[in-house]
């Protein structure tokens, strides 16, 4: 291979050409806008910063935060202390850091939109707004909104969620995270330097429902959206039998983030995985263990045994989280007072929120636990009834 295309500057398409441009090929990153504000929370989690510690380890504005409060409707809120902090930046700055670690390590980073590809021979002829160029292999980081025909994973609404929010002026020092009746999704609050990213995200329900859960959420909390920053934007949350047959690569192809659906179907985690997959991705097209044409089938096993199967697990879960039951009251509220009771619950919370506790074991460390968990919840419900000096 003489050339890497990579179509696309975000987390994803930054983070692979850095590493194919360190491993020695020549690299050309596209992006139309390069560094901007992608409508997003932009929460990292520690999963993210002790695989790369330079998301955490920068000069970068950004905010460490400790402290979360989970709150669903009947149970009210509850706090969360994070081990680790969960490590929140504006999208500008973080793009802006990746692209530039892009560059340093030898990539070439234009201003451009790809408007189409096309196969000529065994390469590719990319048309771009201004021109047209040749590259021998593509990586496919396009995002969400991914324009680009034949290539990428085809997102059905059903592998969807719709996320919106504001910016607004205001600071908090700790993150909110809302449970809602009947929403497969949930409501955040994210401080971030100088400002808070609010948002929703849900599944199944129109854009203009969501919003107004938003607004009634901020008007309740008495934070105005009238000095703020409407966005919105797609959130891939693949279905579980889309993980089957996701169209993740091709012949001289492979795609990373979001335009691979590589998002986390619960929480809507996407910059690990965009980071990760675009890191993946290099090292299967650098590898001269593998022939051209087996390259697909190398990262989409790569990919599996990573992160991969994990989420694919998760898209069964999702829904039953959200919306299900359990001993008679939805799994949130039960989640919330679980959390304010039982010491071991509020540990395995704390993993969730790290990003430490997958999917694929979860359902066997509460199994562990539950006795434990119910016990301490049955007796700190029944201590919190004996008060000292009533009868
Ligand atoms: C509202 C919202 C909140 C979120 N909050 C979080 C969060 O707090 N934490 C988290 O981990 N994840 C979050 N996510 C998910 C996260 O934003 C994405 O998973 C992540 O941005 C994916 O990175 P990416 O590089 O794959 O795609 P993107 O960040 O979307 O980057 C794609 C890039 O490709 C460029 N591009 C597109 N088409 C072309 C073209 N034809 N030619 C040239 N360039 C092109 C775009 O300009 C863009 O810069 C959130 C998502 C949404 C929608």
């Amino acid at each position: 291979m003489k050339l890497v295309a990579v179509l696309g500057g975000g987390p994803a398409g930054a983070f692979a050409a850095e590493r194919l441009a360190a491993g020695g090929m020549k690299t050309v990153l596209l992006d139309d806008k390069l560094a901007w504000e992608k409508p997003c929370g932009g929460a990292l989690t520690y999963k993210a910063y002790e695989k790369y510690p330079f998301l955490l380890h920068n000069d970068v504005p950004k905010r460490l935060v400790t402290l979360t409060q989970l709150a669903a409707p009947g149970a009210g809120a509850t706090s969360l202390k994070l081990r680790e902090p969960m490590v929140i930046y504006s999208r500008y700055e973080l793009n802006r850091m990746l692209l530039a670690r892009a560059e340093r390590a030898g990539a070439r980073v234009e201003k451009e939109r790809v408007l189409a590809l096309s196969r000529a021979g065994s390469r590719w002829r990319l048309a771009t707004k201004h021109g047209a160029l040749e590259a021998d292999f593509c990586v496919v980081a396009t995002g969400a909104q991914n324009g680009l025909r034949g290539v990428g994973t085809l997102l059905t609404p059903a592998d969807t969620m719709l996320a919106l929010g504001y910016y607004v002026p205001e600071e908090q020092e700790h993150v909110d995270i809302q449970f809602l009746p009947q929403l497969e999704g949930y409501i955040w609050v994210f401080p971030r330097c100088g400002h808070l990213s609010i948002g929703i995200c849900g599944r199944g329900e129109p854009a203009q429902k969501l919003r107004a859960r938003l607004e009634a959420y901020m008007q309740e909390r008495g934070i105005s959206w009238k000095n703020g920053s409407f966005y919105s934007h797609v959130l891939p949350s693949l279905a579980k039998p889309a993980w089957r047959h996701n169209r993740l690569a091709g012949q001289g192809w492979i795609a990373v983030g979001d335009a691979g659906g590589l998002v986390d179907p619960i929480t809507g985690e996407g910059l690990y995985y965009a980071i990760r997959s675009g890191d993946l991705a290099s090292q299967v097209v650098l590898s001269d263990a593998h022939a051209p044409e087996d390259k697909p089938h190398a990262y989409r096993a790569l990919l599996q045994r990573d992160f991969a199967a994990n989420l694919e697990f998760g898209s069964a879960l999702g829904r039953r989280l959200f919306r299900d039951n359990f001993l008679f009251a939805s799994v949130p509220k039960r989640m919330v007072q679980f959390m304010r009771q039982s010491p071991r619950f509020h540990e395995l919370m704390q993993d969730l929120f790290a990003g430490t506790q997958g999917y694929l074991d979860l359902k066997a460390r509460l199994l562990r636990n539950l006795h434990g968990t119910m016990l301490e919840t049955v007796m700190n419900f029944l201590l919190s009834r004996v008060v000292p000096g009533e009868t």
